[in-house]
C-alpha cells in the first residue's frame, strides 16, 4: 500500500474536538475515538436513541453497494470519498471478496483515516489511503498516488456515502461530484447515501445532533437527494431507505416503509450510472 497527503502525515490530532470520523466511529462501537468524540455520539443517541443502528445499517449499505458494483455492473476501480475510519468490513474487503484484483483508492480529509488506513493496508496493494478534501475536487484528480493507482481511462465507482449531510447546499457539494463524474469514463457510477427529510420527528431529531455536536448534518428532501445524481439515471430500486435497497436483487420482497421502525427512515441510498 501507498499513502500520501497534503498534511504532515505523523500530524498531532487535535483530540479536543469531535471530528466527523471519530464521532462516526464511536457510534459505530470503534475503539479509534476520543472523549470529544464520545460526547459528540451520546448527543446523537440523546436524539437518536438508535443512531447506532442507524450508523450500522449505512455501513451494511456501503457492502451491498460495492458487491453490488464489483459483481452485477462489473466495476474493478473504486474512489472512495468520505472513506471514514477503517471498520468491519470496508470497500477494498467488500469489492475484492468478489473481486481480488479490484482496486480501491480511500480518500478523507480527517488526517487519522490515514493514519489507521496505513496500518490496516500494510500488506494490500491493491488498495491506497490519500489525505484529501471533496470541496477540492480538482485536487483529489490531480493527485498523482490516485492518478497512479486508477485508471481513468476505463469505468470507476465514485463513492460519496455518508458525507453530503455534512455539507450545507450552499456549498454547492453537488458540484463538487460533477467535477469528478466529469472525470469518469463512460459507464463509471456514483454512490450515494444521504439523510433524509420526509417530515419525521426522528429525522429531524438527526439534524440536530449533528448541528449541536458538529456544527453540520442537515437532513434533505428525497426529491433533492436525487438531485445528487446530476441527472444520471439511477439503477433499480432507484433511491431507497436503506432497509429496502438491494441492488443486487431489486426485486426482493421488502417491508412497506409505513413497516419501517422511524430509525430506518432517516438514511436513503442510490446508485446512478453515467453513459
Ligand atoms: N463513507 C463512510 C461510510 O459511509 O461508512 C464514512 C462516512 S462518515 C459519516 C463521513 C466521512 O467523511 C468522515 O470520515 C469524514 O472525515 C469525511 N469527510 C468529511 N468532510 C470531508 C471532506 N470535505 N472531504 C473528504 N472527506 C470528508
Amino acid at each position: 500500500m501507498a499513502t500520501s497527503g497534503t498534511p504532515d502525515p505523523r500530524p498531532e490530532f487535535d483530540t479536543s474536538q469531535p471530528t466527523i470520523a471519530r464521532v462516526y466511529d464511536a457510534l459505530l462501537g470503534g475503539k479509534d475515538n476520543f472523549a470529544a468524540d464520545r460526547e459528540g455520539a451520546a448527543l446523537y443517541l440523546k436524539y437518536v436513541p438508535d443512531a447506532g443502528r442507524c450508523a450500522i445499517e449505512n455501513r451494511q449499505a456501503l457492502v451491498k453497494g460495492v458487491q453490488y458494483l464489483a459483481r452485477q455492473a462489473g466495476i474493478d476501480q473504486f474512489l472512495d470519498i468520505g472513506s471514514g475510519l477503517p471498520t468491519q468490513k470496508n470497500t477494498h474487503e467488500a469489492a475484492q471478496e468478489v473481486n481480488p484484483d479490484a482496486k480501491v483508492a480511500y480518500v478523507d480529509n480527517d488526517p487519522i483515516v490515514l493514519a489507521h488506513g496505513r496500518a490496516l493496508l500494510a500488506t494490500n496493494n491493491s488498495t491506497i489511503v490519500v489525505t484529501s478534501d471533496l470541496r477540492r475536487p480538482q485536487e483529489i484528480l490531480e493527485n498523482e498516488e490516485i492518478r497512479n493507482h486508477l485508471d481513468f481511462s476505463r469505468p470507476i465507482a465514485l463513492m460519496v456515502v455518508g458525507i453530503h449531510m455534512h455539507f450545507h447546499d450552499d456549498e454547492k457539494p453537488d458540484e463538487w461530484v460533477r467535477t469528478l463524474m466529469n472525470a469518469l469514463a463512460p459507464g463509471s457510477y456514483l454512490f450515494i447515501t444521504d439523510f433524509v427529510d420526509t417530515g419525521e420527528p426522528l429525522q429531524k431529531g438527526m439534524e440536530r445532533a449533528g448541528l449541536e455536536s458538529l456544527g453540520n448534518g442537515w437532513i434533505r428532501t428525497p426529491e433533492r437527494i436525487e438531485q445528487h445524481f446530476l441527472g444520471m439515471p439511477l439503477v433499480p430500486p432507484g433511491l431507497d431507505f436503506l432497509a429496502r435497497w438491494f441492488p443486487e436483487d431489486p426485486d426482493a420482497d421488502v417491508p412497506a416503509v409505513e413497516e419501517l421502525q422511524p430509525w430506518q427512515r432517516i438514511l436513503m441510498a442510490g446508485i446512478a450510472k453515467k453513459a
